[in-house]
């Protein structure tokens, strides 16, 4: 299959959606980016890679540090976590409150901002104040990347104006499922939503998640076979908040979007995708971005259904 000409088409078709979204402002550093941009890698197992767009500029990963975090979690707790973190949609917003405390301060799932706090809590309660680095090194790693690192500027804007997730670490604390200091807490998972990488960066980072576990390029083990199948799953079923249904109808991939205008999707045996463009939809994924994975499963016929 032509992949090349297909993310071409793919960049010429998206254009007429530009006028729609609008890109994430409640985090004010990624306010004034600039909202007209497109990237799409795709990288295959065997290392070859296919770029449409300015596939070098890098931007704030957001949420798609989730999956990270997800796998260092899951490595070292095993089924355990899932005391701490459900593993449901939410069928709510990324940041909401209401489900949180109905649910006795037990997330849904591990992508949305609640459930992310949490786990980043459990990495804390191993490494402390090594944690960042070790979530840094771990996406360095997964990326056969060393010059991967995080955005200050978007780190300082998160953490002056991140109220509701402090309201959410404090009402978990309430129900006694944080562990460490809040602030430290708080300020990891801020450090990791704001690491900056471009979308060849990110389809590398996550091709071990289409080949069971091992990025085939350096042959290391990332996770085991068995975790790396929950891993997807949960991205197919909660990767988008309350745009999960949406995301899976559509594109019919695992996938993780971030406020950031990233969306990484996984074609298990074969590929990882990554496409970037800011302007957001109501859930807070990528509009283009989604339209664009439509795009080419339809194109390719290489969903997982
Ligand atoms: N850092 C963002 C927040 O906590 C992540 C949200 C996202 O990417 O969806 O609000």
């Amino acid at each position: 299959m032509n992949y090349q000409n297909i993310i071409n088409e793919i960049e010429d078709e998206i254009q007429v959606y530009f006028k729609e979204g609008k890109v994430a402002d409640y985090i004010p550093a990624l306010a004034h980016i600039n909202p007209n941009q497109f990237a799409m890698s795709i990288k295959l197992l065997d290392g070859t890679s296919f770029n449409v767009g300015n596939t070098q500029n890098k931007f704030s990963i957001q949420s798609i540090s989730k999956v990270f975090t997800f796998t260092l979690a899951l490595q070292l707790y095993g089924r355990s976590l899932y005391k701490r973190v459900g593993h449901e949609p939410s069928g709510d917003p990324f940041n909401s409150l209401i489900q949180l405390e109905y649910e006795n301060g037990i997330p849904r799932n591990p992508f949305i901002n609640a459930g992310a706090i949490v786990t980043t809590d459990t990495l804390l309660s191993k490494y402390q104040d090594k944690s960042f680095d070790y979530i840094l090194d771990f996406i360095r790693t997964s990326a056969n990347d060393f010059t991967i690192n995080y955005d200050k500027e978007v780190y300082s804007s998160e953490l002056e104006h991140g109220f509701l997730n402090m309201a959410l670490i404090n009402m978990m604390k309430s129900y006694k499922n944080i562990n460490n200091d809040l602030e430290k807490v708080i300020q990891t998972y801020f450090k990791q939503c704001s690491i900056e990488m471009n979308t060849e960066q990110l389809a590398n980072s996550m091709l071990f998640l289409a080949n069971h576990g091992v990025n085939p390029i350096t042959n290391k083990v990332l996770i085991n076979e068995a975790k790396a199948k929950r891993i997807n799953s949960l991205m197919l079923t909660c990767g988008h908040y309350d745009a999960s249904g949406d995301f899976a109808y559509k594109v019919g991939l695992p996938g993780k979007s971030g406020v950031g205008g990233g969306i990484v999707a996984i074609v298990p045996g074969k590929m990882s995708i990554c496409v970037y463009s800011p302007k957001l939809n109501k859930q807070g994924n990528s509009l283009i971005g989604t339209k664009a994975l439509e795009l080419f499963t339809t194109k390719t016929g290489l969903s997982i259904f």
